[in-house]
């Protein structure tokens, strides 16, 4: 009786094992081929590149400005403003907003050209100095050869049409912009300074495509030549650079003296959008 209940133990421990090994070996033969499968899938999808998984899927956007590597920051940003569309959240992050001004600082990439960015975070190299002209007969001072050639054309427009329009502060040099900010920091303390000069490196004369025209005032903003520019520096590749309403972005108060030099169709497409360069930038010429 003992022998036979030993034999029946055995067979059902028998059965149960190769019911086990059996099991394993379909399940593991059976995840194997899936992630063949997979891969293949991804193959012929992607012509053999590897896959990335992406997460713009999760915003809703008409601009294609989405950088994946910002993800973690629109997402913590969009927290913080669920008021805001996911086009501005995107912009926004892309301009650097979801950080303090000064802080996150970027070396400003030299390869955009007359599309450069030079703000609270992107900074220039100590030593650039950009190819410049004089503009004598024009308010004197320099600027950078492509955007003096533009300064004049606009110049001289506005005087056929009775409006006189000069450049009271071109290009600036480091140095020069050194001295200035620190005479502001002493005079007016750090933060006040920060509101109107910028700290060096940062400032766009030092690009030489800015220009300070006629009167560094804001009754400036009450001329007939301000409504001249306002009205036509577009259409020779100047912009307002730092608009009314738009200090959380530009990092300044409203300038209505500083042009800055982008060409011609960046111009127009700036002035008939009423956005800052910033938008531009973060929208139309920022990469991943
Ligand atoms: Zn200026």
């Amino acid at each position: 009786m003992g022998m036979r209940l030993k034999k029946v133990y055995l067979w059902i421990m028998t059965i149960l094992i190769v019911c086990l090994i059996t099991f394993f070996t379909v399940y593991l033969y059976s995840k194997y081929t899936n992630y063949r499968k997979l891969d293949i899938t991804y193959d012929k999808i992607n012509n053999e590149t590897p896959v990335y998984i992406d997460h713009m899927d999760e915003f809703n956007i008409k601009e294609s400005n989405y950088i994946e590597s910002n993800y973690e920051r629109y997402i913590a940003y969009k927290k913080k403003h669920n008021d805001y569309s996911d086009d501005k959240i995107i912009t926004y992050v892309n301009i650097g907003l979801d950080h303090e001004f000064y802080t996150n600082m970027m070396e400003t990439d030299m390869s955009d050209g007359y599309l450069i960015i030079c703000n609270k975070f992107h900074k220039l190299k100590n030593n650039y100095v950009p190819d410049l002209v004089s503009l004598d007969g024009y308010g004197g001072g320099k600027m950078e050869r492509v955007a003096a050639k533009h300064f004049k054309e606009m110049s001289n427009a506005a005087k056929k049409d009775g409006i006189s329009v000069y450049n009271v502060s071109g290009y600036r040099s480091y140095n020069t912009q050194t001295n200035l900010y620190n005479g502001y920091v002493s005079r007016n303390g750090r933060s006040k300074a920060d509101t109107f000069s910028a700290r060096p490196g940062t400032s766009e004369h030092q690009t030489g495509l800015a220009t300070d025209v006629n009167s560094v005032s804001d009754s400036f903003a009450y001329t007939s030549a301000y409504k001249w520019l306002i009205n036509n520096s577009y259409k020779y590749g100047f912009i307002l650079r730092y608009p009314k309403g738009k200090e959380f972005i530009t990092g300044y108060k409203y300038e209505p003296w500083h042009y800055r030099y982008v060409g011609v169709e960046v111009a127009k497409v700036i002035h008939e959008k009423n956005i800052t360069y910033e938008e531009y930038y973060a929208t139309y010429i920022l990469k991943g």
